[in-house]
């Protein structure tokens, strides 16, 4: 077990999931500021993090098309969705004390600065949290392969994906109490198994660009800043 962080930069990958808190629908503040408190502890520990946010506790695309929506209409509302997201854990990280900057792929000069590369670049290397709203500014895609666009684009050295459950598991854990946890997969054998950790074009990108995954729980406090130590429970994407 290693004490010191190993990564120099990494993308959380938070969904809109992790935001739900107990509630059905939207945004729980006090879970918010529980994950900004956890960003906090890992950008204390000298790692640079940005972060992805989904949009899943406001709105999916999948929801409006199962109503009859065009795809790319109900697409777009995901991610602005996103985009509101992306505000509440601004709000929340500015109130831990640290400096933030939410970046969209769809321009919304009222509310955030555009998505420049560089620009994010910059916010990061001065110690900012970069929040990507809006996933990938385009419909037909999800913010996994947001995350993995961003990490390869940011040059992250992990993307880390934080779900409600402590990794990746041969079957659903909450249904099957004799699943197993993985504790390492190449990103081949996810495709090959067809295993749910992120959608195949997100395991896609990331595997060509040699960007390891770490699954873990985003719902336990600290927890993220002990993946960060390759400490507590979690499945390495390597
Ligand atoms: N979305 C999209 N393009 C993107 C990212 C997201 O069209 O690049 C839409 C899509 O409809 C998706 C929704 O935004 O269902 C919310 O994102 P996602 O489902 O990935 O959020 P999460 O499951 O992480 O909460």
């Amino acid at each position: 077990m290693t004490q010191e962080p190993i990564y120099k930069r990494v993308l959380l990958k938070c969904s809109g999931e992790a935001l739900l808190g107990d509630q059905q629908y939207g945004i729980d503040v006090e879970t918010v500021s529980r994950i900004a408190q956890d960003i906090k502890e890992a950008h204390d520990m000298g790692v640079e993090v940005c972060v992805v946010v989904g949009g899943g506790n406001i709105f999916r695309g999948v929801s409006g098309t199962a109503q009859g929506m065009d795809q790319a209409n109900a697409d777009y509302m995901g991610m602005l969705a996103t985009v509101m997201n992306a505000l509440a854990l601004q709000n929340a990280i500015e109130k831990v004390g640290m400096d933030s900057r939410v970046l969209s792929a769809i321009p919304m000069s009222a509310v955030c600065e555009p998505y420049i590369r560089r620009r994010a670049e910059r916010h990061l290397e001065k110690g900012r949290i970069v929040i990507f709203a809006a996933g990938t500014g385009n419909p037909f895609f999800t913010t996994d392969t947001a995350a993995a666009l961003r990490a390869a684009e940011m040059k992250c050295n992990a993307l880390v994906k934080g779900t409600n459950v402590d990794g990746v598991y041969d079957k659903d854990p909450r249904t099957n109490p004799d699943a197993v946890r993985f504790d390492s997969l190449s990103h081949l054998d996810v495709l090959a198994k067809d295993l749910k950790v992120m959608d195949a074009a997100a395991i896609s990108l990331a595997r060509e660009n040699n960007i390891p995954i770490l699954v873990f729980s985003i719902q336990e406090k600290g927890s993220f800043a002990k993946v960060l130590k390759k400490d507590g429970c979690f499945t390495e994407v390597v």
